[in-house]
């Protein structure tokens, strides 16, 4: 069994725990404190307002225990807000999260008059079927580093990519009934 957490201090966190319970061989949990970090394969951050999310992890005093595990190659799954955790860079605020993946994104990248919207596409890597996409205050990724794989852009935007044992989406595969980005995910394990 692939025991994959998802960080459950703020945002869709039952989301993720109900499409991952869908996934054979893996077993899903909440993730609050240190102890729960060491008791993982993977990790799953949610999407929600990384600004709370951000203030959280450090309250709780997550943020070395998580840099280390993913640095030391956990696979780590950032959905919307999560990317932004990750993100080294973020190009229109000065806050910084875990700084470790080498991407610069944009929060609300979209603005106000696309706050929110829906799209499918086809990626062939990743399912044979058309996936629905789910934007919300999205964040995208405006810049890459070499290391840096990109699995999707949307209107010319970056909206998945992988750096080893990173994988990062703008959008929430979790409100949707398709599991082909939790099936990749689990696949990283
Ligand atoms: N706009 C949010 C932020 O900047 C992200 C939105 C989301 O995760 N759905 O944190």
């Amino acid at each position: 069994m692939k025991k994959i957490g998802v960080l459950g201090l703020q945002g869709a966190i039952s989301e993720h725990l109900d499409k991952l319970s869908k996934i054979p061989d893996v077993d899903p949990c909440s993730v609050k404190y240190k102890e729960d970090i060491a008791a993982i394969d993977g990790l799953i951050i949610p999407g929600g307002e990384s600004t709370a999310i951000g203030k959280l992890i450090c309250d709780f005093n997550l943020t070395e225990p998580l840099k280390a595990r993913i640095k030391s190659g956990m696979p780590v799954w950032g959905t919307c807000a999560g990317m932004i955790i990750l993100a080294k860079e973020i190009t229109n605020d000065p806050r910084r999260h875990l700084e470790v993946m080498d991407i610069n994104v944009v929060r609300n990248g979209y603005g106000r008059q696309l706050d929110s919207f829906t799209t499918e596409v086809s990626l062939p890597a990743l399912s044979s079927e058309k996936i629905p996409l789910v934007f919300i205050r999205a964040p995208y990724v405006v810049d890459v580093a070499p290391q840096v794989e990109v699995i999707l852009r949307v209107n010319d935007n970056i909206v998945a990519c992988r750096q080893n044992n990173m994988l990062a989406t703008s959008f929430h595969p979790e409100l949707t009934n398709d599991l082909s980005f939790h099936r990749y995910f689990s696949e990283m394990i």
